[in-house]
């Protein structure tokens, strides 16, 4: 699960973690009841998704009437990436020396976590990797041993921080949040940019956490911030409806819809062998009727990021006539703007087929084999 940076900054406070002051609004009108903070301030859209600065995410105001006008701006209908921002932070802006990178995340091949750190803070970290690699200093911890003073060392010293004073306070901040990091179950803690500020006393300006799902049952103020997820939102309107709902991957932008988690895999491999990425995907189950199929496909479709739909049903329990008879009812009845792909196969094949010859050609494309359905709901979107 991904946690908003006002919740992951909640958690560093929490961890003795210095971050600005601030609050979270989610509407103009919360902000008559905002407390007093000391201008200029920072408007931070709150997504799910990093790169908000460049994205316009992140705006600037020096009084009352421009922080009004960057919260109105942010909260109407404002995306990045895709996300809607429905909530904003507002912080003390903090006046900065130097922007870091630190981050804890597992290293699979090591088996370890993992601890970053960098002076070429405040910009994307991938790129530093790319460009200048040396810059970022990299530290394994052996998990049975603990993070211990040499490791701090040498992050400080291959990261070029030789000021006792900030070496002194960054090196506190790497402690917590390591702690953080193994007592959240995360799987990603990053602060990017740490800021140095002139007093040598250094700030988390931005928040990212990500943690494990299959310790949820362990994080009990973990399952408390599930509520504000918006792709949990969708997960449980599935399953709501009894069908299991998979966030597959952000950076993907197809749909899948079928039936058993075997053929939900060679789906995305399909689609990915293609040149295309899934983004979500929704297994049926067994024995859909046709208003349930309908459900499922609003349910998917109300994830923005999906550009087309891929409906590949193996047809036994559930009937292809069923799927087809969902299919036509949800386009007939609503106007998605989202090209649909289907293949059926197996039971009452034909008689699905026939039904779905109604359907309007260009809102669906009916295909008869996987590679076929997998290659068209890339094409659709072009
Ligand atoms: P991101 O683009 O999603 O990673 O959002 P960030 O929270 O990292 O903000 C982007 C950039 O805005 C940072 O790298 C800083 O340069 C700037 N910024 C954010 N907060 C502050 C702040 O409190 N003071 C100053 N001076 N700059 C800030
Ligand atoms: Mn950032």
């Amino acid at each position: 699960m991904k946690l908003y940076e006002y919740q992951a900054k909640a958690l560093f406070s929490k961890s003795g973690i210095p971050i600005p002051q601030g609050e979270v609004v989610k509407s103009v009108d919360e902000l008559q009841n905002l407390r007093d903070l000391t201008y200029p301030v920072v408007v931070k859209s709150q997504v799910l998704v990093g790169g908000r600065g460049k994205a316009g995410g992140i705006k600037f105001a020096n009084d009352k009437t421009e922080l009004r006008s960057a919260v109105e701006t942010l909260l109407n209908n404002f995306q990045i990436k895709g996300y809607p921002v429905e909530a904003v932070l507002i912080e003390e802006k903090v006046p900065v020396v130097e922007e870091c990178y630190l981050s804890v995340t597992l290293d699979r091949a090591f088996r370890m976590p993992l601890i970053m750190f960098s002076r070429s803070g405040g910009v994307d970290i991938e790129e530093v990797a790319k460009t200048n690699p040396q810059a970022i200093a990299k530290v394994q911890v052996d998990p049975a041993m603990g993070l211990r003073g040499f490791h701090l060392e040498r992050l400080m010293q291959e990261g070029g921080v030789t000021d006792p004073e900030v070496k002194k306070e960054i090196k506190k901040v790497v402690q917590a949040l390591y702690s953080l990091y193994r007592e959240s179950d995360a799987m990603l803690v990053e602060i990017n940019p740490l800021m140095i500020l002139e007093d040598k006393t250094v700030v988390a300006a931005d928040g990212k956490m990500e943690t494990d799902d299959s310790a949820l049952f362990r994080q009990p103020e973990q399952k408390e911030l599930l509520a504000d997820q918006p792709i949990n939102k969708l997960e449980k309107k599935a399953s709501d409806t009894g069908f299991l709902y998979i966030d597959v991957n952000d950076s993907g932008n197809v749909g899948v819809i079928s039936n058993g988690s075997g053929m939900i895999m060679s789906c995305i491999d399909w689609i990915a062998r293609q040149g295309g990425q899934v983004t979500c995907a929704l297994d049926l189950g067994g024995g859909a009727t046709a208003d349930r199929v309908a459900e499922g496909i609003k349910i998917v479709l109300e994830n923005n990021k999906v550009k087309s739909l891929l409906i590949s049903i193996f047809g036994g329990i559930t009937r292809c006539d069923e799927i087809a008879g969902g299919i036509l009812k949800a386009v007939t009845e609503n106007d998605f703007g989202v090209p649909i792909v289907t293949r059926l196969e197996g039971t009452n094949k034909e008689k699905g087929l026939e039904i779905l010859s109604a359907a309007d050609q260009k809102k669906v494309a009916v295909t008869t084999s996987l590679p076929e359905a997998a290659e068209t709901v890339i094409k659709v979107q072009q």
